[in-house]
C-alpha cells in the first residue's frame, strides 16, 4: 500500500494534494489537473507487488466501464494515465461523504428520500445494463453523495457483457452483505445481482442497518444470505413492497433495472410505486418479506423456495457444498467486507454487556457490571485459541463494537453468533437482558494498537426506565477468521 506521502505531479498533468479515502486497492488523492485547472480524484492502482498486471487490467476495465456512462448519477472517468509504472484513474472529484458515513453519521433517510436516492442510482444502473456493463458492487460505500446527488463510483469489477474473462476465472468479487443468493453460492453475477444490491443499498438507507448483517468473515456472510431471508425492514413504509421484489431469491420478481427505476420513482413522487413485477409462477415462492399487508398479518419468516426451476441453489445448500463454493470465494471477498462502511453499520459482534447471569438487576447498570465481573473472574479468555496472523485491526475493532450494538436490539441470533464460544453460556439470561432493552448506542470508542481491547462507552435506552450511560472495555479475538467478543 502506497503511505499519505503526496506523490507530486502525476502523469505529468495532475498534482495531487491530499488522501481523501482509501480503498482495497489504493489510496485516492485528492489533485488539480494543471491543464484544465480543475480538482480531481486520482485512484492509483496496481500498488500491490506482484498484482500490478491484474490491476492495470482492472483499472483499464474500470476506465472502459465508466467512461462509456455518461450519466449524471455516476461518477465520470476521465482519464487513465501511468505514473511509475502503474496506472492512475483520474476521476470526477466529488465532494461530499459516501451513503455509508453519511447514514451512520446523520441517520437513517425517510421512505421518500431513500426512494429519490434508489431511483437515481437505478437510472445510472439501467443506464449502464443498456450499455451491456453490469456494477457488481453497488453498496453504499461505493455510493458518493455530492450537492445532494448521489453518484455511484467504483466499477472497478464492472464488466461489459462481451468481456467474459474474469468470470472465466471463476473467481467472485463483491461485497458479502450486498451480494445475491445466487452470487454467494458462486453462481452468475448477472443484472439480477445489481437489482438485489441496489435493494440492499435503499434498505440500509431507509433503515440505518444492513438487511444481512456481516457476520465478521466473508464465509459466514455468505452462508446467512444464501440460507435466510433478509430481516424485514421496520421503517420502510410504502418501499416495502419494492424492497421485497428486488431483495427476492426469485431473480424474475426482482424485476428490471428499468422497472425497478419506475415503481422508485413513483414512491419518491408520493405515489404507491405502482405494482409489483409478477413472480414467473413456476418459480413463485414464499415473499422474502410479507409487504405491509393489507390484511394486517404479522411477519411470517420466508421459507426456502422450492427445489424446482432455480432449485440447484438449494440442492447445493442442502449437500453442503456451498461451504466450499464460499469457502473458494472468501479470499476475493474479505478484503472488499474490510473495506465495505455500508456493512459496518449492522454487522456483528459479541459483547461483554451481554449477561453470563440470570439474576435479574434492578437496572442495566448493575446487570452490564455483575456482568461484565463475571465474565471475567471465571471465563478464561479465549484468545489462545487464536492463531498467528490473526490480527485484528483498529478499523475492524472499532467497526465490531459498532456492530454489535446496533444489531443486537434487532437481531439477537446474529449478535449472539459472535459472542466467543465460553461466552455463549446463557442464552436465556442474554436474551432475557437484551429483551429489556430498545436500543443501545455507542460513542468515544478507543482501540488499543493491536486491535484486541477496545473501550466504548454504552448509552443504553431501557424499555421501562431511563437510560443509563456505561463504560465499557472488551477484549476481542479472532477465531477461526472470525472476530468474536470473548472477554
Ligand atoms: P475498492 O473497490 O478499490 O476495493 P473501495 O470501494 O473500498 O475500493 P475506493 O473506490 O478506492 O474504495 O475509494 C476509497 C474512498 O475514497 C471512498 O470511500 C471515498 O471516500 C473516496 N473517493 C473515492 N473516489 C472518490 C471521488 N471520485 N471523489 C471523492 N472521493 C472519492
Amino acid at each position: 500500500m502506497t503511505d499519505d506521502t503526496t506523490p507530486g505531479l502525476i502523469g505529468g498533468r495532475y498534482e495531487t494534494q491530499r488522501p481523501i479515502g482509501r480503498g482495497g486497492m489504493g489510496t485516492v488523492w485528492l489533485a488539480r489537473d494543471t491543464v484544465l485547472g480543475r480538482q480531481v480524484a486520482l485512484k492509483q492502482i496496481g500498488d500491490f507487488p506482484g498484482e500490478s498486471e491484474g490491476e492495470t487490467r482492472r483499472a483499464m476495465r474500470e476506465a472502459r466501464a465508466a467512461a462509456a456512462l455518461n450519466h449524471p448519477n455516476v461518477v465520470a472517468v476521465y482519464d487513465v494515465t501511468e505514473h511509475d509504472g502503474t496506472p492512475w484513474l483520474v476521476m470526477e472529484y466529488v465532494a461530499g461523504p459516501t451513503l455509508s458515513s453519511a447514514i451512520r453519521e446523520r441517520g437513517p433517510m425517510t421512505p421518500k428520500g431513500a426512494a429519490d436516492l434508489g431511483a437515481q442510482l437505478a437510472g445510472a444502473l439501467a443506464a449502464a445494463h443498456k450499455a451491456g456493463i453490469v456494477h457488481r458492487d453497488v453498496k453504499p460505500a461505493n455510493v458518493l453523495i455530492g450537492g445532494g446527488r448521489p453518484k455511484l463510483g467504483d466499477f472497478g469489477i464492472a464488466r461489459a457483457g462481451a468481456d467474459d474473462q474474469l468470470t472465466q476465472t471463476g473467481l467472485v468479487t463483491g461485497t458479502p452483505s450486498y451480494m445475491a443468493p445466487e452470487v454467494a453460492v458462486g453462481g452468475h453475477h448477472g443484472e439480477a445481482a445489481d437489482v438485489w444490491a441496489l435493494g440492499a443499498t435503499i434498505y440500509f438507507a431507509v433503515e440505518g442497518k444492513d438487511a444481512y448483517p456481516s457476520q465478521g468473515n466473508a464465509l459466514a456472510t455468505l452462508r446467512s444470505i444464501a440460507s435466510h431471508p433478509p430481516r424485514r425492514p421496520e421503517r420502510a413504509g410504502r418501499l416495502e413492497p419494492v424492497l421485497a421484489d428486488m431483495l427476492s431469491r426469485d431473480t424474475a420478481r426482482r424485476g428490471t433495472m428499468a422497472q425497478v427505476l419506475r415503481r422508485l420513482e413513483s414512491i419518491a413522487a408520493g405515489g404507491t410505486g405502482g405494482t409489483p413485477v409478477a413472480a414467473a409462477p413456476t418459480t413463485a415462492g414464499p415473499p422474502p418479506f410479507v409487504p405491509a399487508a393489507p390484511t394486517g398479518q404479522p411477519y411470517a419468516p420466508q421459507q426456502p423456495p422450492p427445489r424446482r426451476g432455480g432449485g440447484w441453489l438449494w440442492a447445493l445448500l442442502a449437500a453442503g457444498v456451498v461451504a466450499l463454493l464460499v469457502a473458494g470465494i472468501a479470499f476475493a471477498v474479505s478484503r472488499s467486507e474490510g473495506n465495505d462502511a455500508g456493512s459496518q453499520t449492522s454487522s456483528t459482534a459479541g459483547t461483554t454487556s451481554a449477561p453470563t447471569t440470570t439474576s435479574e438487576p434492578s437496572t442495566t447498570t448493575e446487570t452490564t457490571t455483575q456482568t461484565q465481573t463475571t465474565s471475567e473472574t471465571s471465563e478464561p479468555s479465549e484468545s489462545s485459541t487464536s492463531s498467528e496472523g490473526d490480527d485484528i485491526s483498529q478499523d475492524e475493532a472499532r467497526t465490531f463494537i459498532e456492530d454489535y450494538f446496533s444489531t443486537v436490539t434487532s437481531d439477537r441470533d446474529a449478535a449472539w453468533d459472535m459472542l466467543g464460544p465460553k461466552r455463549q453460556n446463557d442464552r436465556a439470561g442474554y436474551d432475557k437482558f437484551w429483551s429489556g432493552i430498545e436500543s443501545v448506542e455507542t460513542s468515544d470508542i478507543s482501540v488499543s494498537d493491536d486491535g484486541r481491547e477496545v473501550s466504548v462507552t454504552l448509552t443504553y435506552q431501557p424499555k421501562d426506565r431511563d437510560e443509563s450511560v456505561e463504560q465499557h472495555t472488551y477484549e476481542l479475538t479472532r477465531i477461526d477468521g472470525s472476530i468474536r467478543m470473548t472477554k
